[in-house]
């Protein structure tokens, strides 16, 4: 018998819904490269339904209970007396979402001498310590691409929420105003504008094939090229440099993973290399970004907006930065944690602890560490290390009601 420990946000704060706007999904058959949606055995739960809440379970109570597995579900999963920091000495399995991530730290690793797996039910494992995970001979998964297009469709709202300056005119209309001058001010067409992504991995490749539409000029930069037949059909300038990309674009939009070589990428130096005025979308990882670099290059100008879903750290507290500076369109961490991706992690959260429990073998796209090392996914897109560092600070948080 084995104990998971499933971390998860909190439930609504009007309770969880007993009705939805919707009455069901459309339905995918496989994802753009041809990967299959994941496959367990069976599903305890109904698509279109809140999973990701601690109410949700992620639909995974009646499948654990049933090979006699204890299942601890909670939210509570920051500072030293929180529900997760309780079980971790006896927790083989701990499963948390990007968006509410339960940092899996070097010094948390050490307290929880049973854990063998740590699974991200999204994707984005930077909440664990790797190097940790690696030295411990700890697996990471995560459910690769399960909400990739939904990640990227927020890019494309975002991106053009802050040129055409939606949310400041939204707000005039809820403050009873017509304040058409005051809108427009700051209002552009992305018709025209150059717009280019740091990673064309599976949300980045995706961004460019969705504003391709708009006739865009698109650019990327990323540690391996696009075969050459896409990059001629989206029409796409390839940097060999992250700099050259910010030089040439009016927006830039960050897709690839926080490891120890992207941490602060974005910083008051690197920051300098982008035009004035360019417009900066961020739903891959707070830490990305030299948090307060940003609020300076919005004051000064030399940002006009900054928008996105991603902190750090998360939940992140009342008095970031990144809730009051001018002219940024940020929502919570929810990109990728719509609905319908929900449906689909909670079957490939499911998937992956069938084959753990069955000792079957993990698909490889799912693995980030595995044997004592970088594998799968995780080889390809990831660099040895830890990004953790200063996630305690998460636990300064205040639940507004
Ligand atoms: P992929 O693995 O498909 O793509 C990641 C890409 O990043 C790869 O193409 C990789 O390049 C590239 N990359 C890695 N390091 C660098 C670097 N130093 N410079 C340039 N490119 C780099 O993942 P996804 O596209 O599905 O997701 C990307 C990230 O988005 C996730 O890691 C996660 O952090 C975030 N995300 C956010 C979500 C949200 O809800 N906001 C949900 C899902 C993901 P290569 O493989 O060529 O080395």
């Amino acid at each position: 018998m084995a104990k998971v420990v499933l971390v998860l946000y909190d439930d609504p704060v009007d309770g969880y819904p007993s009705s939805y706007a919707r009455d069901d999904l459309p339905k995918i058959d496989k994802y753009p490269d041809g990967q299959t949606l994941p496959t367990p055995k069976a599903i305890d739960f109904t698509p279109g339904h809140l999973l990701g809440s601690v109410s949700g379970e992620l639909g995974l109570r009646k499948y654990l209970e049933s090979q006699g597995h204890e299942l601890i579900v909670t939210s509570s999963k920051d500072g030293p007396d929180s529900v997760l920091e309780q079980h971790l000495h006896d927790a083989e399995v701990v499963i948390s979402q990007p968006f509410w991530p339960a940092y899996m730290t070097a010094e948390r690793i050490a307290k929880a001498p049973k854990l063998k797996m740590a699974l991200t039910a999204g994707i984005g494992s930077d909440h664990v310590d790797l190097q940790a995970a690696i030295d411990r001979g700890i697996t990471v998964a995560e459910v690769t691409y399960c909400n990739s297009n939904s990640v990227a469709e927020h890019v494309v709202m975002q991106a053009l929420s802050l040129v055409r300056n939606y949310i400041p005119s939204y707000n005039w209309v809820m403050k009873g105003g017509w304040n058409i001058a005051d809108c427009v001010a700051r209002s552009y067409d992305i018709e025209g504008m150059h717009v280019g992504t740091v990673a064309a991995g599976r949300i980045g490749l995706r961004v460019l094939k969705l504003l391709k539409p708009f006739d865009t000029h698109l650019h990327y930069n990323d540690r391996h090229r696009l075969p050459q037949a896409v990059e001629e059909e989206l029409n796409l300038t390839w940097h060999a440099t992250r700099e050259s990309l910010y030089e040439a674009c009016d927006l830039v939009t960050l897709n690839c993973p926080l490891h120890p070589e992207t941490e602060h990428m974005i910083n008051d130096t690197t920051l300098k290399h982008f035009k004035r005025g360019a417009y900066l979308v961020n739903t891959a990882r707070g830490k990305l970004c030299d948090r307060d670099a940003i609020a300076r290059a919005l004051e000064s100008g030399q940002l006009a907006g900054y928008a996105g879903d991603v902190w750090f750290p998360q939940p992140a507290p009342e008095d970031h930065p990144w809730r009051s500076m001018p002219h940024h369109g940020m929502t919570p961490h929810i990109s990728g944690t719509s609905l319908s991706a929900q449906a689909r992690y909670a079957a490939g959260t499911r998937e992956i602890l069938e084959c753990h429990f069955e000792g079957r073998p993990i698909r490889d796209e799912y693995l980030i560490v595995q044997g004592g090392g970088l594998a799968g996914v995780g080889a390809h897109s990831y660099s040895k290390g830890n990004a953790t560092g200063g996630s305690e600070e998460a636990a300064k948080f205040k639940k507004v009601n």
